[in-house]
């Protein structure tokens, strides 16, 4: 994991003043580290029985996808709103500094469907608790919530009610 780490980059004061964005563009152009990735993401739900991962725009998409294909199984989008051209349900979410809306197709996952959330990053753990009551909603059962990398002084956690993985925690 420190040859992962060593692949993000810390950008101060992005998008706004305060913010230490976590920059994971040059682990996306290596190969390597990325197989390493997903290999990890993969590791507690091999013979999980999963049926769908369903990903979080945007960022979320990469590592979903990549982990989609590793275990066989389909992928779903969570998307901001007014992106996704079918029937939608939605769910509307505070972040530090205002809100924001994730939206899911309502025939994306059912009850025969066992689904693991998958995001770049834990901040505050809006995002990812509105993905989770999303997925939870359409019927599905939620196996797990996965990033890449967890902020854990912004305790993200007390958001979620399903098994959290990180692979990476600052600080
Ligand atoms: P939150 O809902 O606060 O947990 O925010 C998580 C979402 O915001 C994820 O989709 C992240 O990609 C993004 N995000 C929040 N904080 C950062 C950060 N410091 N660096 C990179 N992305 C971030």
């Amino acid at each position: 994991m420190d040859q992962i780490a060593s692949l993000i980059r810390d950008i101060p004061d992005f998008p706004k003043p305060g913010i230490i964005f976590k920059d994971i563009t040059p682990l996306l152009a290596d190969a390597a580290a990325m197989a390493s990735v997903t290999q990890a993401l993969a590791e507690p739900y091999r013979n999980a029985g999963i049926t769908r991962i369903a990903g979080i725009e945007s960022r979320g998409f990469i590592f979903g996808s990549l982990l989609a294909a590793e275990l066989g199984c389909g992928f779903v989008p969570l998307r901001k709103p007014g992106k996704l051209p079918w029937r939608c349900r939605r769910r509307d979410y505070t972040l530090e500094y205002g809100t924001a809306s994730l939206e899911i197709h309502e025939d994306a996952v059912g009850p025969a469907d066992r689904v693991v959330i998958v995001d770049d990053l834990l901040a505050t753990g809006g995002t990812m608790a509105a993905a989770a009551t999303l997925v939870a909603e359409g019927g599905a059962q939620v196996l797990g919530l996965s990033c890449v990398i967890e902020l854990t002084f912004l305790d993200g956690l007390r958001l979620l009610q399903h098994p959290f993985h990180a692979l990476l925690r600052y600080p």
